[in-house]
């Protein structure tokens, strides 16, 4: 199976660090032009633009906050001005303020479900407006667009003290689903990646020292995640090899989502 991206564009959020940033890649190397949308670190942003363009690939780094509706208007106005259309949307922004739920402030809830959950709500309803404006492009692909929501296994797994991130992601899911329940008919394709550990600085305090050994009972496949792991799959959403995948999660976890602390138990 051969995977070509070109003459297509992808936005992929949160994209100076982690698994944003090695999607951006991917999406280049097969051959998508791409945005790399930042929140507050223009710096590694523009390093991997740059690091894209000198690689024959086409890239822009354009900063805003999907949690604000004129920062995502603003993202995607901007998007077409750099390439002229947009075919994927990879929309990972997510972060985390973990807090017992007698502690959590109302602040660190609504940050969180504003970034994880409206935050994908926005750059959705722009990327929908968007492939609609623009119509079938079918010299580039076989839908009309596409959108992959990055969830977590969390959207499955409930997270004593991370509740406000767990129900982010299990928002993400149901929100995920209705989207392309409701556009599969425009030949739109809406599916979400759910990692598990990924080694990314989303989860370096769940790594550190001892405690990567924790982790790793958690993960009956005995690895941490790569972010390459992610952009794969992230590709190959992107692309018409998964065109008859709609409304999926695709778990990429190690098999963390199998419920391992069941071994051998019970
Ligand atoms: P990360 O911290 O490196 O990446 C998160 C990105 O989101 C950062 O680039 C950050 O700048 C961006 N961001 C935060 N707030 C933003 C805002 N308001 N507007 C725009 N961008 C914003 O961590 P990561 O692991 O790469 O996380 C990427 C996604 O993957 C997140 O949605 C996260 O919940 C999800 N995820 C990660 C893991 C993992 O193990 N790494 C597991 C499950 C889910």
């Amino acid at each position: 199976m051969h995977i070509s991206l070109k003459r297509q564009v992808a936005l992929v959020t949160g994209a100076s660090s982690g698994l944003g940033a090695s999607a951006a890649r991917a999406l280049a190397q097969a051959g998508a032009a791409v945005v790399i949308n930042f929140h507050s670190k223009a710096e590694p942003a523009e390093a991997l633009a740059d690091e894209i363009r000198a690689a024959g690939g086409q890239a822009v780094a354009i900063g805003a906050d999907v949690s604000k509706e004129e920062d995502v208007e603003r993202l995607f106005a901007q998007t077409l001005e750099a390439f002229g259309a947009l075919d994927i949307l990879v929309a990972n922004s997510g972060l985390q303020k973990d807090a017992a739920l007698v502690d959590m402030s109302l602040d660190d809830w609504n940050t969180v479900i504003n970034v994880n959950l409206t935050g994908q709500f926005l750059c959705a309803r722009a990327a929908l407006r968007q492939f609609i404006a623009q119509g079938m492009r079918p010299d580039v692909s076989r839908a009309m667009g596409k959108i992959i929501h990055m969830s977590s296994v969390h959207q499955l797994i409930p997270w004593a003290g991370h509740a406000n991130y767990a129900a982010s992601k299990g928002g993400v899911d149901l929100l995920m689903r209705s989207i392309a329940q409701e556009v599969g008919v425009q030949k739109i394709r809406v599916n979400s990646i759910a990692p598990g550990a990924i080694r990314t600085p989303i989860n370096e305090d769940a790594r550190a020292g001892d405690a990567e050994k924790k982790l790793l009972e958690l993960i009956p496949y005995g690895r941490v995640g790569e972010p390459e792991d992610v952009a794969n799959a992230v590709v190959w959403l992107a692309s018409d090899a998964s065109d008859y995948v709609h409304g999926s999660t695709l778990f990429i976890d190690g098999g963390m989502s199998l419920y391992p602390e069941f071994r051998g138990n019970g």
